[in-house]
Parts: C-alpha cells; sequence; structure tokens
C-alpha cells in the first residue's frame, strides 16, 4: 500500500474513535441535562463512530498492513444549551467528511482503486451524517424553546435503535 494512503487511513482509525468519545461527552451533557433521548441518540452514534474505526482497522489487516493505535484527544468543549452540541456535531462530520474526501485523493494520486472502492460506502455515509447533523438543528431551531415540543422531540430521538453498519456486520 502507498505510504501516504496508509497513514491517512491509520490516522482515520483515531479520528473516528475521536468521533465516538466527542459524541458520548455530548451524550453526558444531554444525560445531566435530563434529556435521555438526546442521549440515546449520541450513545448510538458514539458505538456507530467505533464501528467505523474498526471497519478501517478490519480494512488495514485485510491487505497485510499493521494497525498503530494513537493517543485519543479528550473533548473539552463546554455547553450552556441544547442547540450547542447539536451545531458541533453538523461542525463534525463535515470535518470527518473533509478527512475522508483527502483519503480518497490521496488513492486517486496513488492509483489504489482497491482504497477508492472502499471508502464508497464512507462518502455515502458522510452525506447521510451530514444530513442527520443538519436535522436535528433545524428542529431544535424550530421546536427546542418550547418545552413540550423539546419533551417530544426527545421521546422521539429515545426510539432510535443501533445497527451495526453494513460493511461490518459483512454485507
Ligand atoms: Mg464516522
Amino acid at each position: 500500500m502507498d505510504a501516504r494512503v496508509y497513514d491517512l487511513l491509520n490516522d482515520q482509525i483515531n479520528k473516528e474513535m475521536y468521533s465516538s468519545y466527542l459524541y458520548l461527552s455530548f451524550a453526558d451533557f444531554y444525560e445531566e441535562a435530563g434529556l435521555k433521548g438526546f442521549a440515546n441518540w449520541y450513545e448510538i452514534q458514539a458505538k456507530e463512530e467505533m464501528d467505523h474505526a474498526l471497519i478501517f482497522r478490519n480494512y488495514l489487516h485485510e491487505n497485510g498492513c499493521n494497525v498503530k493505535l494513537l493517543a485519543i484527544d479528550q473533548p473539552d468543549k463546554v455547553f450552556d444549551n441544547f442547540l450547542a452540541p447539536l451545531e458541533a456535531a453538523l461542525e463534525h462530520e463535515k470535518y470527518v467528511t473533509s478527512l475522508i474526501d483527502a483519503i480518497y485523493a490521496a488513492a486517486v494520486d496513488a492509483k489504489d482503486y482497491r482504497t477508492m472502492k472502499f471508502l464508497d460506502w464512507f462518502i455515502a455515509e458522510q452525506q447521510e451524517e451530514e444530513d442527520n447533523a443538519e436535522t436535528m438543528v433545524t428542529r431544535m431551531k424550530l421546536f427546542g424553546d418550547d418545552a413540550k415540543a423539546l419533551y417530544d422531540l426527545d421521546q422521539e430521538n429515545l426510539s432510535r435503535v443501533y445497527s451495526t453498519p453494513s460493511p461490518l456486520a459483512g454485507k
């Protein structure tokens, strides 16, 4: 494997684990505020991010590459309202999209068609992640100031269930 493609793929394990840690910190914020639905949403999001990390890890192993696990940064954001984490999540997902795009660009440069194909799932996944994050922001802006509507949003988020992403489930 091309050295730059390898470095970016290996780094992405760390970035996805950081995403998991970040969303777990968002879940803590909502849990501590009594919004168990929003907490549930971000707990599931945290699991999905850990899954993403494993998908990159597995891909390296499947291609005969060693994995180097790096230190995970501490999530350090402090929030004082219910909208702020949702906006931070949208911003973060746009950043992750830029990381996936950068790996893809490196794979193109290296004519690494296998990695390009592998990344296709993440390209589509990032579109969904940004869309979901944007919906969360929009709904909170529309309804979040009303206590009853906020309760309903929280109940809706409580119904989200975890499912294993298809590449990890072997589909
Ligand atoms: Mg991810």
